[in-house]
């Protein structure tokens, strides 16, 4: 049976849409979608509908702006839940990639193949698989703790959901986890910075699910919702993550479940204990001198703000505060933050939308002439390396825990 909506045909949504900034095809605005559920086409969709659902980044920026308040994102997840197995182009690689995810030892297995691969310098300069592997690190950095950690100093100057700073745990995101350990690493070398203890690690920690749910497969996204409160089950202090796409799927774990689940009360208390990177340290690291004389010495930063901390957690401001306490030069763009067309999986499934996308964005990160770009969500990470990669721009991407770290290494030296 087609939806009843109450979409008011305002169109505010289409202004706001990355997709429809570079495509202008009504269909594709979510006001174009919201109609489509209306129909009876939604009963049966045909492989043109499942197209159309897939061209959206689910970067909520027009439930932002709807000012019926309908939850866009969330409607066209569950329309994707009902689409065939393989839905939209690319639905091959799509399954791929949702299935590598939740298992984290063919990840394992697939950069152990890659970094083999990218020694070999077999492939042509400029093919993408070349520059993707381009991205993963040599597995140098120590795995993370494992034992239980030991008991630190308290937080004593911020309440913080009342759940106690003593036992951290560690929510890497697979990105961190797997292609760029010099994250965790940095991680932890902010916490020893600001006088907490090491974060324990569970090593049976999964892929948040957040490609899964996006995807309309909330079996598979509630599985590994159950295996990540299971595996931070042990302990009881704050989860940090260091993803702002995980950070907001994570506290979106109770809504994952109906409220009869045993496991919707369980995700409430796990998500109670989320808090995310850039929260999490604003009140924590100590302010430090200019980042000189370091691996990182120019001050001018422009920092990509991810759709996640953007529009779900309101997160704009702590990435900042952060870097002033750095003294760095924050490079803000003119016509405000715009997506960088990563989205998860829309970058496999619509690859030239996401190009387009990321070409306005690249345009604007670049126009202050920045040494460096940095951000916080994985996806964004790697889609901001590959691009300056591709493009042959010298300026230098890191995520912000790299960043900071750099300058609080400096500064303890
Ligand atoms: S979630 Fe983002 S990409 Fe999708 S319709 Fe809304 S604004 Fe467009
Ligand atoms: S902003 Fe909301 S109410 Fe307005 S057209 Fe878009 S979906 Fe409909």
């Amino acid at each position: 049976m087609a939806t009843e909506l109450n979409c008011a045909k305002c169109g505010a949504c289409a202004v706001v849409c990355p997709v429809f900034r570079v495509d202008e095809q009504e269909v594709l605005t979510a006001r174009g979608k919201m109609h489509l559920l209306t129909t009876e086409l939604a009963e049966y969709p045909s492989a043109v509908f499942e197209d159309r659902f897939s061209r959206c980044l689910l970067c909520g920026a027009c439930e932002q702006v709807c000012p019926r308040h309908l939850p866009i994102t969330d409607l066209i997840s569950q329309a994707r839940s009902t689409f065939s197995r393989f839905y939209g182009p690319n639905g091959l690689k799509k399954a791929a990639a949702c299935a590598a995810l939740r298992r984290p030892e063919l990840v394992e297995g697939l950069v152990k193949a890659g970094i083999s691969l990218q020694r070999l310098q077999a492939l042509p300069l400029h093919s993408g698989l070349r520059l993707k592997l381009g991205l993963l690190e040599k597995r140098s950095i120590p795995q993370p703790p494992l034992a239980q950690p030991p008991l630190g100093k308290e937080d004593e100057s911020r309440p913080q959901q009342n759940i106690s700073t003593a036992s951290l745990s560690y929510f890497t995101g697979c990105v961190a986890r797997h292609i760029q350990p010099t994250i965790v690493q940095a991680t932890q070398s902010l916490l020893q910075n600001s006088g907490l203890p090491s974060a324990h690690t569970p090593a049976d920690q999964y892929c948040c699910g957040l490609a899964a749910w996006s995807a309309g497969k909330r079996d598979q996204a509630r599985e590994l919702a159950r295996k990540n409160i299971q595996a931070f089950s042990g302990s009881e202090g704050l989860i940090v993550t260091s993803c702002a796409s995980c950070s907001s799927h994570l506290l979106a774990y109770p809504t994952l479940f109906n409220e009869d689940d045993p496991w919707h009360d369980k995700a409430l208390s796990f998500a109670e204990r989320v808090q995310e990177f850039t929260h999490f340290f604003n009140d924590k690291l100590p302010p430090l001198s200019r980042i000189e004389n370091s691996e990182h010495p120019e001050q001018r930063v422009f920092y990509h703000d991810p759709c996640h901390l953007r529009f779900k957690d309101k997160g704009m401001s702590t990435p900042r505060l952060l870097l002033q306490k750095r003294g760095v030069q924050i490079i803000e763009p003119e016509d405000g933050p715009r997506c960088c067309g990563q989205g998860g999986l829309f970058h496999i499934a619509c690859p030239e939308h996401s190009l387009q996308i990321f070409e306005q964005s690249s345009r604007q990160a670049l126009a202050g002439s920045p040494a460096y770009i940095t951000t916080t969500c994985s996806g964004c990470l790697m889609q901001f390396k590959e691009g300056m990669a591709r493009q042959g721009q010298g300026v230098e991407v890191v995520h912000l825990a790299v960043l900071l770290a750099d300058a609080a290494v400096v500064r303890r030296s």
